[in-house]
């Protein structure tokens, strides 16, 4: 399990004995306190993060939601505000015994007409309503003798007047004798008979002053008003008096819903007064007459509606000056009970509604995300509706709705948002990872680096014990006498200085390295026959690699160029390579060296028919401590310095080292020189 888990963290790290599993335990409690540390608070923000994310989404749907809440709170509110004003101004008017019918202005500009109601649900004020159809005998006009009569005037009044005369008195019913009486009249002016004519306009008064015409007109107004219009002609004073008095009655009267004569006649004698009357008065008479026609125009238009009006609000006799609100399609009804009368109030429903879509809006405008609507009670709204408020009591089955602007661009705000906090957690938990991998990965090859220096130094006694003890025990049968035979003589000869030159090798190599790693190596170059240096090296191990059984193959061309470098040097990368060659080859080898001029520099191979390298080996096997992991190789003895040193030298005469192995056939290693080394010291 421990190699299992060292094998994915540190795949550099190998296990081959129990200080490994040691450095692996290290390993894992590295990875532990990581993992307590590092990982587990990184995960847990990020799980905290995610969960963030879905409420921040919410907040910004809350946050559109909160304002639209108060969007349409302040709406209502202000609707409110104008209603209960109406509301508070008419119960004043009540409390105060004034009526709330008229000066409807000052109550609500929003009300058309209101109207008071008689408990036993008659309207008592500010109109009469009809009941039933008002006799209409349009036979008389339609008559043989009324036609006549009429042409008579035309031509002869005074004929006209006596034919109108004798209508009178065969006609049946008041409107028809009236008509009559009120047309002889006027065929009695138009003859120029004025104090006969004014003497009948009078008696029209006092006869059927209270009578209709067809036109819906009272004989006696229109007799007032002739009679009025001809003593104006001739006592000025006098007819303005009577017409004031007539404009100030019919002001004054209770005028019938429908019937249009009133207004009329009260009109025409304003037109009449025009010149007479005092100015002061004719603006006031105006005014009211507008006003009252205009509420009498309203009335007409929602009587309709009254007895619906009327029997509900007789029906829910609520508590005295409590409003009730009821809309119809052609106006929207306040009602409310004072005394023993129903009162009931006909508001303008559509500029209610504009008035409350115009508060809606306004409540609005600085929210570019909201949009407000007014939604009709059959209305459909729309998908997504951020806050509704009804707008009863005043407007049953009418609501108001806040929806957002732009919904979409709400959700794409939303999965922005997210996307973007998602890339975040992901890029820091990525980075949280990365970081502790990249950690443990580096403590490893610190561990690594540890170990190899450990495994160089117990690699260097080792190396350093084996030639001491030789050439002690050589020098000691020496010392001692113990060789007598003349070869053997020679054999520990020739031990004693192999051995001491493997030493110095060795001695050598662990200093140069040294002081390459301390930076402090520095080497004389001078202008040599690069082919001189190869040779003398090989010469040099010759001697000791035939008593070893090895053949050395020398192939150099006969002039080899002259290259700046610095022999001793060049000597030493010579020595590792072949004693290399010498080592890892097979018993009783080949090694062989080659030199090849190149058009830009000089070529020196040493080649062997030995082990070889594992290729994924290869481009580590320069690495300082590096030894091959080939259990072939690790049969050797070793120290994995030689080719650190070997590269060393080489780059530092400019030149490049390459190596072409085939497992267990045999190694070339080859270096380029250039022809222009660096400078003659580095
Ligand atoms: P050492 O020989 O002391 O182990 P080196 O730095 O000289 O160290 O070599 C590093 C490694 O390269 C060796 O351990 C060995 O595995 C491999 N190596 C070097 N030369 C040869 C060669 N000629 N044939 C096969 N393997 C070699």
């Amino acid at each position: 399990m421990l190699r299992a888990l060292s094998r994915v963290l540190a795949p550099d790290l190998k296990v081959r004995s129990s200080a490994d599993l040691g450095q692996i335990r290290g390993q894992l409690r590295l990875f532990g306190l990581f993992a307590l540390t590092i990982l587990l608070p990184g995960l847990l923000l990020a799980a905290v993060g995610v969960g963030s994310i879905q409420g921040e989404e919410l907040a910004l749907w809350d946050e559109v939601g909160r304002r639209a809440e108060l969007a349409a709170d302040t709406v209502i509110l202000q609707t409110e505000l104008s209603f209960s004003s109406f509301e508070d101004n008419t119960r004043q008017r009540l409390e105060s015994g004034r009526s709330p019918v008229d000066a409807l202005g000052e109550l609500s500009p929003y009300l058309l007409v209101a109207f008071r109601v008689d408990e036993s649900g008659r309207v008592a004020a500010p109109f009469n309503r009809q009941r039933g159809d008002a006799v209409r005998d349009h036979s008389l006009l339609l008559s043989e003798a009324w036609r006549e009569a009429a042409e008579l005037e035309q031509h002869s009044p005074l004929e006209g007047a006596a034919a109108f005369h004798d209508i009178e008195g065969e006609a049946r019913g008041l409107q028809a004798k009236g008509m009559a009486r009120f047309a002889e009249a006027r065929a009695l002016i138009r003859a120029g008979r004025r104090p006969l004519a004014e003497q009948l306009l009078a008696d029209v008064v006092a006869d059927y002053g209270a009578v209709r015409d067809l036109y819906g007109f009272r004989l006696g107004d229109l007799a007032r008003l002739r009679r009025g219009e001809l003593l104006l002609d001739r006592e000025p004073e006098i007819g303005a008096g009577s017409l004031i008095a007539l404009v100030e009655e019919l002001l004054g009267d209770r005028w019938t819903i429908g019937v249009g004569g009133e207004p009329a006649v009260a009109a025409r004698a304003l037109e009449l007064l025009e010149d007479t009357a005092p100015k002061d008065w004719l603006a006031s008479a105006r005014g009211r007459l507008d006003e009252k026609a205009r509420l009498l125009y309203w009335a007409s238009q929602v009587e309709d509606d009254l007895d619906l009006i009327t029997a509900g609000g007789l029906a829910l006799r609520v508590a005295p000056a409590s409003f009730s609100y009821q809309a119809t399609h052609k106006t929207l009804w306040a009602t409310a009970w004072w005394s023993e009368d129903l009162y009931a109030f006909a508001l303008d429903g559509n500029a209610v509604l504009e008035h409350i879509d115009q508060l809606a809006q306004q409540s609005v405008k600085v929210d570019a995300e909201l949009s407000a609507i007014v939604v009709a009670p059959e209305g459909s709204l729309p998908p997504k509706v951020l806050a509704r408020r009804t707008l009863a009591p005043w407007l049953p089955g009418w609501s108001l709705a806040m929806v957002p602007s732009d919904p979409e661009d709400l959700t794409r705000r939303q999965l922005s948002l997210r996307l973007q906090r998602v890339v975040i957690i992901a890029l820091s938990v990525l980075m949280i990872l990365m970081g502790g991998f990249l950690t443990v990965r580096l403590v490893n090859r610190q561990l690594e680096t540890a170990r190899e220096k450990t495994d160089f130094a117990a690699n260097v006694s080792h190396e350093l014990r084996s030639p001491i003890t030789q050439i002690r025990l050589k020098g000691e049968a020496l010392q001692f006498g113990l060789v007598f035979d003349e070869e053997d003589l020679q054999k520990h000869y020739d031990a004693i200085v192999r051995e001491s030159e493997r030493l110095s090798r060795l001695v050598d190599n662990v200093l140069d390295f040294a002081s390459i790693e301390q930076g402090a190596k520095s080497y004389v170059f001078r202008p040599v026959d690069i082919g001189e240096t190869v040779r003398a090296a090989v010469e040099a191990a010759r001697y000791s690699m035939e008593t070893r059984g090895m053949v050395m193959d020398i192939d150099l061309p006969p002039f080899m160029p002259v290259v700046m470098h610095d022999p001793e040097a060049i000597g030493q990368v010579m020595q590792n390579l072949i004693s290399n060659a010498a080592k890892y080859g097979k018993e009783g080898g080949w090694i062989g060296v080659k030199g090849r001029i190149m058009p830009e520099g000089v070529e020196i191979m040493v080649s062997d028919r030995g082990i070889g390298i594992p290729p994924d080996e290869v481009d580590q096997i320069f690495e300082r401590f590096y030894r091959s992991k080939d259990p072939d190789a690790r049969r050797k003895k070793g120290t994995g310095i030689g080719l650190t040193i070997v590269r060393y030298i080489v780059e530092a005469h400019n030149g490049n080292i390459r190596v072409n192995s085939t497992l267990g056939q045999g190694t070339t290693f080859t270096i380029h020189f250039p022809l222009r080394p660096p400078g003659p010291t580095t």
